[in-house]
C-alpha cells in the first residue's frame, strides 16, 4: 500500500471495535476524578512555542528530541503539545482561575504528540489522562491524587501495580545536590552519550532520566536525592508518607525517580506495571510548586499526575479485562417494498425517540440478506413489515435468542418492544441470580 494511504508512523486508528473501550475507559476516570473535585477543562492542542520549551524545560529529552514544532502561515512559532500541564498552567493563569476559591482541581483527556522512536506503548500521538491540583501545599493533596490515580487503576480491574515515590526536594536543596551529582558524573564524563556529556554543564538531573542504557547504569550508582532533603522537604514527605499509609495504600521509595520533565519539586511518583514490556510506567506525576509563578502567576503551589491511555488499555487487554460495550442495537426493523421500507424508517425513528438503538434495511435487500445482517448487528429483536402486514396493522416481533414469537399492533412496536426487552433483561438478571445464589 501506498505510504499515504497508512496511518503516520507512530500513530493509531482506533476503530468501533475497540473505541468503546476507549470511551469507558475515559468516562470511568473523569467519574472516578470528580469524586475528588476535579473538573474537566478542555485547552488547545497547539501552543506558543515557549509554553512548551520554556516550562518542560530546555534540557528535556521531551524539549531537545521529542516536540512537534513547526511555523504557522502567519510565522508564529507552534508546538502540537507534547504534555497538556504547561496549557492548563498557561490557561487557568489567563482565565484567572487561581484568584478563586482554591485548591482549584482540573482534569482532562487528551491527545500528546512527541517524536519518539515508536514501539510498543510508545507513540508518536498518544493520550493522556490527567488532573492538576492548584493551591494546595499541604502533604494531604500530595496523597489525595494518589488515592486517585490509585482509584482509578483499581476500579478498572488493574493488578500487579506498583506504586514508586521519592522527593526531589526544592529549590533550596536541590543545589547541594546537584553539586553532588556533578560531581559524580564529571568522574564518569568519557562514558556518558552525548546529550548526557552537554546536560552535566547545565542540567545534571537531566542524566538520571536518559534512557541510553550506558547512562542509566551509570545513573544507577549516583548519589541519591533523599539524602540532601533540606528540613521542610523531609517532613512534608514524611507526612505524605504517612497520609498515603493511614489510607492503606502501599508504596515503595524509589530515590531514582526525577521525572523527565523540570517543572517537578517535592513529591515524584509513577505507577509501574510488571506486564507491559520495557514501557512500564502507566502514571507519573508529582508536584511542581515553582511551575505557576514561573509562568507568570501569583506563587501557587501545584501537583498532579497523568495516566498514559494506551498503555493502561494495553495492561487492560493483557489481563484480558472486559469492558462494557454499552448500547446494543435492540430492533431490527426488515421490509419487503418500498412502502414497507418507508415504515420501517418511522418505526425506527419512533423507538429512537424512546432512547432504544434501531435499523432497518437502507440498501434494498431482499428478506434474507436483510435478516443476515440483522444478525450481525446483533439486534436482540427482528420484526418483518410486508403488504400483509401493512393491511392488517399486525405484526410478529421475534425474539432472536429463544425464538419466540409476539404478535402485536404495527403502532404500538415501540411499547411492545420495551416491555419485552425489560422482560427479558429481568430474566436473565434472575437467572445470573439463582447461577450464583
Ligand atoms: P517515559 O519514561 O515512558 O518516556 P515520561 O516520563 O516521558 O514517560 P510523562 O511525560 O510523565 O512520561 O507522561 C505520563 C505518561 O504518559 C507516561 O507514564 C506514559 O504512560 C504516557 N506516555 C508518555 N510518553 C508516551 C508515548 N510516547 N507513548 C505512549 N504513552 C506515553
Ligand atoms: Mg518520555
Amino acid at each position: 500500500m501506498a505510504e499515504i494511504n497508512r496511518a503516520v508512523k507512530g500513530t493509531n486508528d482506533i476503530l468501533p471495535d475497540k473505541s468503546y473501550k476507549y470511551r469507558f475507559v475515559e468516562e470511568k476516570m473523569l467519574e472516578i476524578a470528580s469524586l475528588y473535585g476535579f473538573r474537566e477543562i478542555r485547552v488547545p492542542v497547539f501552543e506558543h512555542t515557549e509554553v512548551f520549551s520554556r516550562n518542560v524545560g530546555e534540557d528535556t529529552d521531551v524539549v531537545q528530541k521529542e516536540m512537534y514544532t513547526f511555523l504557522d502561515k502567519g510565522g508564529r512559532s507552534v508546538t502540537l503539545r507534547p504534555e497538556l500541564t504547561a496549557g492548563v498552567v498557561r490557561s487557568v493563569i489567563e482565565h484567572g482561575v487561581l484568584a478563586g476559591a482554591l485548591p482549584a482541581k482540573v482534569c482532562y483527556v487528551g491527545g500528546c504528540y512527541r517524536y519518539e522512536k515508536p514501539q510498543a506503548g510508545r507513540l508518536r500521538e498518544f493520550h493522556q489522562f490527567g488532573v492538576e491540583c492548584f493551591g494546595a501545599d499541604s502533604p494531604a493533596a500530595d496523597a489525595e491524587i494518589i488515592a486517585l490515580a490509585q482509584q482509578i487503576l483499581f476500579t478498572l480491574g488493574i493488578t500487579g501495580i506498583s506504586l514508586k515515590i521519592n522527593s526531589i526536594g526544592c529549590e533550596k536543596c536541590r543545589k547541594e545536590y546537584v553539586n553532588a551529582l556533578k560531581g559524580y558524573f564529571e568522574g564518569r564524563k568519557q562514558d556518558l552519550c552525548d546529550t548526557c556529556k552537554e546536560r552535566l554543564g547545565r542540567n545534571p538531573l537531566r542524566i538520571l532520566d536518559c534512557k541510553s542504557p550506558i547512562c542509566s547504569k551509570i545513573a544507577q550508582e549516583a548519589p541519591v536525592i533523599t539524602d540532601y532533603l533540606c528540613e521542610d522537604c523531609q517532613s512534608h514527605f514524611n507526612l505524605v508518607k504517612e497520609n498515603l499509609a493511614a489510607q492503606g495504600i502501599l508504596f515503595e521509595i524509589d530515590p531514582h525517580i526525577v521525572r523527565g520533565l523540570d517543572y517537578y519539586s517535592k513529591t515524584v511518583f509513577e505507577f509501574v506495571s510488571g506486564d507491559i514490556g520495557a514501557q512500564s510506567t502507566v502514571c507519573g506525576g508529582g508536584r511542581y510548586d515553582g511551575l505557576v509563578a514561573k509562568m507568570g502567576g501569583r506563587n501557587t503551589p501545584a501537583l498532579g499526575f497523568a495516566i498514559g491511555i494506551e498503555r493502561l488499555m494495553m495492561l487492560l487487554e493483557n489481563m484480558s479485562v472486559n469492558l462494557p460495550e454499552g448500547k446494543e442495537c435492540i430492533l431490527f426493523v426488515a421490509s419487503i417494498g418500498e412502502k414497507a421500507q418507508i415504515a420501517a424508517g418511522k418505526i425506527c425513528r419512533l423507538m429512537r425517540d424512546e432512547g432504544h438503538e434501531a435499523l432497518c434495511d437502507l440498501c434494498g435487500r431482499g428478506l434474507k440478506a436483510q435478516l443476515k445482517y440483522a444478525d450481525k448487528t446483533g439486534a436482540k429483536f427482528t420484526v418483518v413489515l410486508g403488504e400483509d402486514e401493512l393491511d392488517s396493522g399486525k405484526v410478529i416481533i421475534k425474539e432472536m435468542k429463544s425464538g419466540d414469537m409476539h404478535e402485536c399492533n404495527i403502532n404500538a412496536i415501540p411499547e411492545k418492544v420495551t416491555e419485552l426487552s425489560l422482560k427479558a433483561a429481568l430474566g436473565s438478571l434472575e437467572d445470573s441470580v439463582l447461577n450464583n445464589g
